[in-house]
Order: structure tokens, then C-alpha cells, then sequence
């Protein structure tokens, strides 16, 4: 079969590689679409967690082709979606149901073979039945899961109104999220076009196309979407007093914010990190299949597997035309 591997930051290849066999307690998913994310790009260029070589991909779904010994839950033929993170349920901080800070966390497709390829193997527990969600959509159970993570975490209120600093992907799903909470108002500052005219099909109230437009002071609660430091910088001005600030993008590793205390002490903020998600897979397919959150409209590019490095240099172009990119590794 084929695969992508990341042999080291800024190199990847295209290999062949046995077809793995699933041991006692996973199964073999053959990979049917995988999102390209954020964290592999900086996967890719090595400002990640993670070990190298790596085969990417976290963001997938596919069908399940073989069972090892020990499976409950599937059959072969189930149309499944992973969750990543494996956690090691046996450490504190899982014993405290906060698998997301496992000390032995292992991820698929950051420490683990991920779904850049056309099969391969999970634990069952990290495997959700999407019934007959469409691949692609499946391919979102992950980064929705993530934005549920991250949105109960900022606790919003009735009539909130919020503003999201970045709409790609990531920032169109939590729009979508944000607009399920009841809130009054969402605005969202894109400078890209074509992902700011998405979110304003997405229903946005008002898009800002350039920071110095976006009013201080003023939102009850406002999210990086961007994982950009001079973005994140600026969130602490546009929350209102006493407000929330939820910093959810994947910033660089090894870079330091800047903010200024004195303003985060008077204005009284409460600031969020969100990483990852614990236990929000059935959250993410119950809204994906019901409707709720809609995923179609964010996908710009279906590419095989070969095109992989291509489509992330593209990404990395910041065309205004690339928005999701969904990898179909079995064509
Ligand atoms: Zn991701
Ligand atoms: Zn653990």
C-alpha cells in the first residue's frame, strides 16, 4: 500500500509499506478521507509534538476492512471515524478524566501511523461508527470534536456576543458551534476573501477584514482561531471587561506571547487554552449527522494521496481558494 511519511521537518515521500495487521483490540480501517490540518503542517515543519518519521493525518475516516482478537463494538464493513488521541486510562490524569493530558498519550498521526495512508490499524476505543455520514464529513469528527472541547470550555451565555479572530476551517466550525449557544451576536475577523465570504454564508453578523477595524472592548467572549502570536496578542483588547478570552489555534512551539499584564489584571479577564477533547467524539458525530454542523461548504480540494506535498505547500500559500483539503487515499 502506499503512505506519506514525514522523514524529518520539510521532507516527505511517498512509500510503500506493508499493509499493517490489527493485534488484540484494533481493527484495520481502510482510510477513505483524511483532512489536511493545521498541526500537520507544523508537523511538517517540525513545530509540533511528535517523533520523526511520522506518517501524518488525524483527521480521518474510512471503512473497517479487518478485526484482530477482542472487538466488541464493529464489524468488518463499519464506516468509522477516529479519534486520535489514545490515551493510556491508567494515569492520573486519566484517572481524572483528563485523558487529554495523558502521560503516555500517544496520537495517531503525530506519534502514531496516521490516515495519510491507505490502511491503517486502531485501537477500538478510538474508533466511533459514523453510520452513513459521508466520508468527507467523517473526515470532521476530529477537529469537531476539538471545537466542542473548546467551546464548553469558554462557557458561553445566553445572548453572548462573540468574536473569532481567524475563519478557516477551524474558525468556521466554531462559528457554526458558537451560533448553536444562543448568542447575539458573532463577528469574525478574516483577512483572507474567500474564507471571509464563506463566513459570511456561514451566518456571521459582521466580518472585519482588518484588525484595526474590530471594535475594543466589546465582546463577552473572543477566540484565537488563528494559533498566529501577533493575532493572539491583540485578543485581550476587543474582550470586554471581565470577559473570556479562549485561545484555541495551535501557536508555534517554543515562541512567547506578548500581552500586557497590567491590562489582563485590570480588565479582570479570564484566559482559556483548549487542547484537544475529552470524550466529544459522539457529540461531533450526533451534530455532523443531524445537520447541525455543516462541513460541506468548508472543503475546497479532494486530492490523492500523491498530491499530499503539493496540497501542502498550497496551504502554505495561503491561496484564497484553499480552504479544507480532504486526501482520498484509496482514490
Ligand atoms: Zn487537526
Ligand atoms: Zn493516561
Amino acid at each position: 500500500m502506499e503512505a506519506i511519511v514525514i522523514l524529518k521537518p520539510k521532507e516527505i515521500q511517498l512509500v510503500e509499506r506493508e499493509v499493517p495487521e490489527p493485534g488484540p483490540g484494533e481493527v484495520l480501517i481502510k482510510v477513505m478521507a483524511s483532512g489536511i490540518c493545521g498541526t500537520d503542517i507544523h508537523i511538517f515543519n517540525g513545530e509540533y509534538l511528535g517523533a520523526y518519521p511520522v506518517i501524518p493525518g488525524h483527521e480521518f475516516s474510512g471503512v473497517i476492512v479487518s478485526i484482530g482478537s477482542q472487538i466488541n463494538r464493529f464489524k468488518v464493513g463499519d464506516h468509522v471515524a477516529v479519534e486520535p488521541n489514545i490515551a493510556c486510562d491508567n494515569c492520573i490524569h486519566c484517572l481524572n478524566n483528563r485523558q487529554n493530558f495523558c502521560l503516555n498519550w500517544q496520537a495517531l498521526g503525530v506519534t502514531l501511523p496516521g490516515g495519510m495512508e491507505q490502511y491503517v490499524t486502531a485501537p477500538e476505543k478510538a474508533v466511533f461508527s459514523i453510520g452513513n455520514l459521508p466520508f468527507e464529513q467523517g473526515a470532521f469528527v476530529e477537529p469537531l470534536s476539538c471545537v466542542v472541547h473548546g467551546i464548553e470550555r469558554a462557557r458561553l451565555r445566553l445572548a453572548d456576543r462573540v468574536a473569532i479572530l481567524g475563519a478557516g476551517p477551524i474558525g468556521n466550525l466554531l462559528l457554526q458551534m458558537v451560533r448553536l449557544q444562543g448568542v447575539s451576536q458573532v463577528s469574525v475577523l478574516e483577512t483572507n476573501p474567500g474564507r471571509a465570504e464563506l463566513a459570511r454564508q456561514m451566518g456571521t453578523d459582521h466580518v472585519f477584514t482588518r484588525m484595526e477595524d474590530l471594535p475594543l472592548n466589546t465582546y463577552d467572549v473572543v477566540i484565537d482561531a488563528t494559533g498566529v502570536l501577533s493575532v493572539m496578542n491583540r485578543a485581550i483588547d476587543f474582550v470586554r471587561p471581565g470577559g473570556t478570552v479562549l485561545l484555541f489555534g495551535v501557536p508555534p512551539s517554543g515562541k512567547n506571547l506578548e500581552m500586557e499584564a497590567f491590562k489582563i489584571f485590570q480588565k479582570g479577564l479570564t484566559l482559556l487554552s483548549s487542547f484537544t477533547s475529552v470524550r466529544n467524539s459522539f457529540q461531533a458525530v450526533n451534530l455532523l449527522q443531524s445537520g447541525q454542523i455543516k462541513v460541506k461548504p468548508l472543503i475546497s480540494h479532494y486530492l490523492p494521496l500523491k498530491e499530499l506535498p503539493q496540497a501542502i505547500e498550497m496551504i502554505e500559500r495561503h491561496d484564497p481558494n484553499v480552504k479544507k483539503v480532504i486526501i482520498l487515499p484509496n482514490g
